[in-house]
């Protein structure tokens, strides 16, 4: 029995890296105006308040494909509102213990303009945001998004392009590019590659990869290695306890394990303050 539990307890830490690190320099941020850095740009999602619109869009590049004519891909296809629905009612379940109401629309089987298809000519299963600008130029072509954001009183919008990897070995993790990457975008976008496969392990992205990638973009930075916003002490601090913070590590399944602690929700603006952002002297929340 302890034997086992230290190999779950191994296995949850080696899932550490699910979510893709962000604050890497390829895109270089443009230098703000004075008046743009007072505005504070927080991008297309802001707090985690309000309506939350998710744009999902499937996404082929020049090593994968999404079939529908394929019943293996419409399935896949299908999963990925599984995965949004467990990981933003985890998210807004979290919310309301801080007293705030989140909402999310994601359900494109319903509301067929929140589900959309891209041809890339290019490899897009990169690290770091590689493409950004091939996929804002996607969204800013086809995607309506002032009359989405009207249409469903939307508060922030997060888009989301998803990327068939089953047939092939990928061993990118699914990333965020948000705010907390360069304070100067607007589009805050998530890649999610639905399968990964490093040759020592394989799994589908789970629902708590979802909620993390959500959660980059509303502010929270990834807690498990040192950034601009957290450092190398509180990682080795969050080891030492077997943290279960959602931005630390993800477990997979159909059911999320993991916390929504206080930082995270002073991170995504939640909460004024977090104790920990004193005591081991962490960055800022965009929000405050
Ligand atoms: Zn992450």
């Amino acid at each position: 029995m302890k034997k086992l539990s230290k190999t779950l307890f191994l296995f949850f830490l080696s899932l550490n890296m699910l979510g893709f690190p962000f604050g890497f320099p390829v895109i270089q941020s443009q230098n703000l105006t004075s008046v743009e850095a007072k505005a504070k740009n927080l991008g297309s999602a802001k707090k985690l308040k309000g309506n939350t619109i998710i744009i999902s869009i499937f996404a082929n590049d020049k090593q994968t494909k999404w079939n529908i004519k394929k019943k293996e891909d419409t399935t896949y296809m299908s999963n990925t509102l599984k995965d949004l629905r467990i990981a933003t009612t985890w998210i807004s379940t979290k919310a309301k213990k801080y007293k705030t109401t989140s909402k999310f629309v994601y359900d494109w089987s319903k509301n067929k303009d929140l589900k959309y298809h891209a041809v890339f000519k290019n490899n897009l299963i990169e690290p770091y945001g590689a493409y950004y600008h091939k996929q804002i130029n996607y969204i800013k072509k086809n995607i309506k998004i002032n009359a989405l954001k009207k249409k469903y009183k939307a508060d922030n919008v997060i888009f989301m392009f998803f990327f068939n990897t089953t047939h092939t070995k990928n061993d990118v993790r699914s990333w965020t590019y948000s705010t907390i990457c360069d304070s100067s975008i607007y589009y805050e976008i998530t890649n999610i590659y639905n399968y990964f496969d490093n040759g020592n392990f394989s799994y589908f992205t789970p629902a708590a990869t979802y909620a993390h990638e959500i959660l980059h973009s509303f502010g929270a930075p990834d807690l498990y290695y040192s950034n601009s916003m957290i450092s190398q002490k509180y990682v080795n601090y969050l080891k030492s306890i077997g943290s279960h913070d959602i931005m630390y590590t993800v477990n997979l399944g159909d059911k999320i394990t993991c916390q929504f602690t206080e930082l995270d929700a002073y991170y995504t603006g939640l909460k004024k303050t977090a104790k920990d952002v004193k005591k081991w002297n962490l960055g800022k929340s965009e929000h405050f």
